[in-house]
């Protein structure tokens, strides 16, 4: 698509954990910065050549969209639910991620192809399984599902479903964090309703991620040695009642046995594999909208930052395709999970984020964490702040990816 004339100076507008704008051409540093940091970590010797990544455009799943394009020259297709930008206004960061993901590859000359729609309905499977089949040699080695949604449609029934994010148990109070005024306070969580559970269960559970396998597989586009792989996350005892021990790990623990009934099947059907990978706790869209999480999140980056093993998405990625799904030593838990939280669940580290979280108040926030990065991170999730960039100038709202640009 031409350039639009349109041009507008874009600056960051955030309202509580969400920021409404994002600016194309810091999204595309954003992403070049990935691409250089798997570039200069090597290729990766037998990794994936044919990829489907559901949930593609930000965060965890465009980190592992970029790790094999670029680590082993993979074709990939994308499929994500992000908005378009207009002449008026600017489109969704993931919109304008994978605009840049797309002239990236195809620069590099791999496919790169993207679908924008509902991650759970009939149509987007339908519509990924003709692209495999049409314009992908007819099947993936890989599949990866990346998705963080906060509702989804059933697909046969049309209910809408609703996740929450509260405990299973009762009430619980602890600190959290106010990231828009860096304030430390108290927030108290209530417990859900069976209803809320079940509803949590349906949005952010296993029961979409089988049935994209069963339809790839029905439709006979899974390859040979096919492996699959979905996200989930466990961290300290400080969050388990809002997570682990919550409406979200109720949905994770449902991911898991998902895991394990997909996994069954394509070891008997294509000696293939699928796994659950516990990532590291990061600054993403999906996260900063949970409780007590950001307040979590900034102590243990001051804590990794200063032993010098804090990783971001795009390194937590390289690792999980280098060391672990390609890398030949899965290391797998004793529930059989890939851990890719070692590093965060360090006795030491947690050990000196539980220090300081029973210390942390809006006063010693500066020492304590790293609030700063913390902000940092997530104006850039939305392009903002980054190096080269130069903000005051004219960019266009309407840029696209390539293969989606009408
Ligand atoms: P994110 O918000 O950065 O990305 C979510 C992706 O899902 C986006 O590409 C978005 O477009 C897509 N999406 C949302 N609804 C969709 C729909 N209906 N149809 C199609 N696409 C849709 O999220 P993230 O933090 O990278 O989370 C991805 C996975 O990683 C989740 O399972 C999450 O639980 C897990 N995880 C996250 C963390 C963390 O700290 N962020 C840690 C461990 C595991």
């Amino acid at each position: 698509m031409e350039p639009s004339s349109n041009t507008m100076i874009i600056q960051p507008k955030t309202r509580g954990f969400i920021c409404t704008t994002s600016h194309p051409d810091g999204c595309a540093a954003n992403v070049q910065e990935q691409i250089d940091y798997v570039k200069s970590k090597g290729p990766i010797e037998g990794g994936p050549k044919s990829v489907l990544v559901i949930g593609a455009s930000a965060g965890y799943g465009l980190a592992s969209r970029i790790v094999p394009a670029f680590a082993s020259g993979a074709n990939t297709l994308g499929l994500f639910f992000e908005k378009p930008g207009t002449e008026k206004k600017t489109g969704s960061a993931g919109w304008y991620n994978t605009a840049a993901f797309e002239k990236a590859a195809a620069a590099e000359g791999l496919f790169a192809k993207s679908l924008n729609g509902d991650a759970f309905s009939h149509e987007s499977k339908a519509q990924a399984i003709e692209i495999i089949k049409n314009e992908m040699g007819g099947k993936v080695d890989l599949v990866v599902y990346s998705l963080a949604s906060p509702r989804r449609t059933d697909p046969d029934t049309g209910e809408v479903y609703k996740s929450v994010l509260k405990t299973t148990g009762g009430d619980y109070t602890n600190k959290t964090l106010n990231t828009d005024k860096g304030l430390v306070q108290e927030v108290t969580i209530g417990a859900a309703t069976e209803e809320e559970i079940t509803n949590t269960v349906k949005v952010m559970g296993g029961d979409d991620w089988e049935l994209w396998m069963n339809a790839l597989e029905g439709a006979g586009v899974l390859a040979d040695g096919v492996k699959t792989v979905a996200y989930s996350y466990i961290g300290p005892e400080l969050t388990w009642p809002i997570y682990t021990d919550g409406t979200i790990g109720r949905a994770k623990k449902d991911v898991e046995a998902a895991c394990a009934r997909i996994d069954a099947a394509l070891r008997e059907t294509h000696s293939g594999a699928a796994f659950v990978s516990v990532n590291k706790a990061l600054v993403t869209q999906a996260s900063s909208a949970i409780p007590v999480v950001p307040l979590y999140i900034s102590i243990l980056y001051k804590e990794m930052k200063a032993k010098g093993n804090h990783e971001g998405c795009i390194e937590q990625m390289q690792r999980l395709f280098a060391d672990r799904l390609y890398g030949g030593d899965l290391a797998l838990d004793e529930a059989g999970r890939i851990r890719l939280d070692d590093w965060e669940m360090e006795p030491g580290i947690q050990a000196a984020v539980a220090e300081a979280w029973d210390r942390v108040s809006t006063e010693t926030i500066n020492e304590l964490t790293d609030f700063k990065g913390y902000q940092e991170e997530f104006l850039k999730l939305f392009g903002f702040g980054l190096e080269g960039v130069d903000y005051g100038a004219e960019a266009d709202p309407e840029t696209a990816p390539p293969s989606l640009a009408g």
